[in-house]
């Protein structure tokens, strides 16, 4: 994914949105929670800061307790009920993890990393050489270091 502006909606799109950003790294989530929530194997998700997500009216939202006991905050169309992004209270930083599903091209962001794989459905085949983590991982161990500036200018931001 470049640095071009990309586009996505919920399903009755209501709700459109922009990222004025490369995501930091795209996870495909394999754990419990993101399969109840998706009714799928697992979730796609853009880790991108807020400041660039640009959606055309707020969603609507409610709150889980998050496996690492720190809330997970949910958010949908009110009208149709997709669920666009998430919120982690447990991530570093002020930002968001967008359902590539909703992008108007999701075909443009493959996975870079597949997590929580411990759950993963045994069916599943995984592309060969993909990087998988039985659980999570190390910021620092995976990420480019474009991102991890990115990531420590975000965090110096979000404590203003
Ligand atoms: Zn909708
Ligand atoms: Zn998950």
């Amino acid at each position: 994914m470049s640095n071009t502006t990309r586009a996505g909606g919920c399903a009755c799109g209501a709700i459109r949105y922009k990222l004025a950003e490369a995501p930091l790294i795209v996870h495909a989530c394999h754990c419990r929670d993101c399969q109840r929530l998706t009714g799928s194997a697992f979730v796609i998700n853009l880790w991108i800061e807020r400041k660039f997500v640009e959606p055309n009216h707020a969603p609507k939202s409610f709150r889980l307790a998050g496996g690492t006991g720190k809330p997970h905050d949910v958010f949908f169309c009110e009208k149709c009920g997709t669920y666009v992004w998430s919120f982690y209270h447990a991530a570093p930083g002020d930002a968001l993890f967008v359902r590539a599903g909703t992008l108007d091209r999701p075909e443009e962001v493959p996975p870079d990393v597949h997590i929580f794989t411990r759950t993963k459905l045994p069916w599943l085949q995984l592309p060969e050489g993909a990087p998988v983590f039985e659980t999570f991982y190390k910021i620092d161990e995976v990420w480019t270091a474009k991102s991890k500036e990115r990531l420590r200018r975000n965090k110096s931001e979000s404590v203003e």
